[in-house]
């Protein structure tokens, strides 16, 4: 029996991969996104123009062939580069070595690759086409463009991408509970640009800068890391894009000193930077226009106690489990929903009801868990990771791991540059972390710890480590 066809909703950066991968596979395939098509009219992107890449991601493009054309674009990086209160910077690497890194890919590029891709595959995609309702009786997709005409389109299995927020959910809440809810942050965030070294004027520069600038470097900073200027409260990070300029974007409070409230004015906004961020003034010559000009992007996390309705329709990537993007695993976890639904759906084309069931019951408690890691390491990247407990905890998380090679692993690790489920990273990390602050109590260096005496405990709690990755 030839498998039904499939409509997907929105055709960003899960969906599109979602429709490559289903396409080929054999399904037939439409896409409806909301916006113009990114190739003939430029990426709207609206946010992160940059985004970090890991093992889980990687997974998905190399299933849909895709690895090679984007690594040549993306940027490495090897770890986080900490830039504290003076200026002084020390890079805290990732893994062991560079095979175990992050990498930075333009939003925009990313999403028209993987359209190029879809299209390729044999998926139709219809840009301009926004969902504005679903009529359940019929299965009938009513859509409308920019100019307000308005199509309908029959569809008996719909797959919601469109995003955190969701035109299919709010369909599908109209005929059944969802058990939504959404958990503000309380803090928002603004990106600013560092622009190429080249296209910043050299008047404003630094000596070394200036001579860097003249023999022709491109970046403006170290390249190869993933620069964080903690500050207790909130923080700025930067990504590097690949022809050399970096994405800056400031997470604060939206209420309070200092928050988005009270930096309010482009004089504020330098102030502000020149306080905290006083290394990142002379890179970013348009500071105050771009504090002021770049949208306020929200964060928190979205849960749903359910995620499909009968066989008709599902959510996936950040239409069912947003989060918050301190782990840089957004993305990642949509593409490890897309490759989980492409496999599920290959197996039992046309039991979309026990799909559906079958992917959510896999699915959800790894999406809880990368939503509480993503919170956690908020804290730990504003606040923790220039201090001397953490650094201790991690110098002593790295010595057991060499110790318990397989057995002790850190969680980040896990999470990054394996395809561990997430839930199992999250168990075990909890796991490590007691043991960890157990052995620090009251210790200010690793000489002082009895790592024998850790040694029969950490064999007794934690076991060997899943090498499989679901
Ligand atoms: P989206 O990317 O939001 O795509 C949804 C698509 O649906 C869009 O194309 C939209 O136009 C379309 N659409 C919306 N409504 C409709 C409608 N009614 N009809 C038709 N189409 C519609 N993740 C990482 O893995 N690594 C990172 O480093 C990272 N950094 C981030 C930094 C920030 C500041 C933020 C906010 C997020 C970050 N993320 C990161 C998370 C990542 O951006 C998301 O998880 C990812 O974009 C989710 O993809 P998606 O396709 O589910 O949703």
């Amino acid at each position: 029996m030839k498998a039904a066809p499939i409509t997907i909703v929105g055709a960003g950066l899960v969906g599109s991969l979602l429709a490559t991968l289903l396409a080929q596979r054999g399904f037939e395939i439409t896409v409806f996104e909301r916006r113009p098509d990114p190739r003939k009219a430029g990426f709207l992107g609206g946010r992160s123009i940059n985004l970090a890449l890991a093992e889980r991601g990687w997974h998905g493009l190399r299933l849909a062939g895709l690895q090679d054309r984007m690594r040549p674009i993306t940027v490495m990086m090897r770890g986080r580069m900490i830039h504290d209160i003076d200026g002084r910077t020390n890079l805290q690497r990732y893994g062991r070595d560079d095979s175990e890194v992050i990498w930075s890919v333009n939003r925009g590029t990313l999403n028209t690759t993987m359209l190029d891709a879809a299209e390729a595959a044999g998926a139709v995609i219809h840009f301009d086409q926004r969902l504005e309702s679903v009529d359940w009786k019929t299965s009938t997709l009513h859509l409308c463009s920019e100019d307000e005409s308005r199509r309908s389109h029959q569809a008996d299995i719909i797959l919601g991408s469109d995003g955190a927020g969701s035109a299919l959910r709010a369909s599908m809440a109209q005929v059944i509970g969802l058990g939504e809810r959404f958990d503000s942050l309380g803090h928002s965030y603004k990106e600013l640009e560092i622009p190429a070294l080249a296209d910043i004027p050299s008047s404003r520069l630094p000596a070394d800068l200036r001579e860097a600038q003249a023999r022709g470097e491109r970046f403006a900073m170290e390249p190869n890391a993933l620069h964080i200027w903690p500050r207790g409260n909130y923080m700025c990070i930067a990504l590097p894009n690949s022809e050399g300029s970096f994405t800056v974007t400031l997470f604060l409070p939206n209420e309070g000193e200092p928050s988005l409230a009270s930096v309010s004015s482009a004089a504020d906004a330098r102030a502000f930077f020149e306080r905290d961020f006083a290394d990142t003034v002379p890179l970013i010559p348009d500071l105050e226009k771009d504090y002021l000009g770049n949208p306020t992007g929200l964060l928190g996390t979205l849960y749903l106690d359910r995620w499909h309705f009968e066989g008709k329709a599902l959510l996936i990537g950040d239409a069912s489990h947003a989060i918050v993007p301190f782990h840089g695993q957004g993305m990642n976890s949509g593409f490890e929903d897309a490759v989980e639904l492409a496999e599920l759906l290959t197996a039992s084309p046309n039991d979309s009801a026990a799909v559906f069931a079958e992917f959510e019951r896999r699915r959800k408690p790894n999406a809880d868990a990368i939503a509480e890691m993503a919170l956690d390491n908020y804290i730990e990247m504003r606040d923790r990771v220039d201090d001397a407990d953490y650094l201790l905890m991690r110098e002593l998380g790295h010595t057991l791991a060499a110790r318990h090679p397989g057995r002790w692993v850190p969680r980040y690790w896990m999470v990054t540059f394996s395809r561990i489920p997430y839930a199992i990273a999250y168990q075990r990390g909890e796991i490590q972390q007691r043991i960890l602050r157990e052995l620090i109590a009251g210790k200010t260096s690793l000489a002082e710890i009895n790592l024998d005496g850790a040694d029969s405990r950490i064999v007794e709690v934690l076991g060997p480590v899943p090498t499989q990755e679901s």
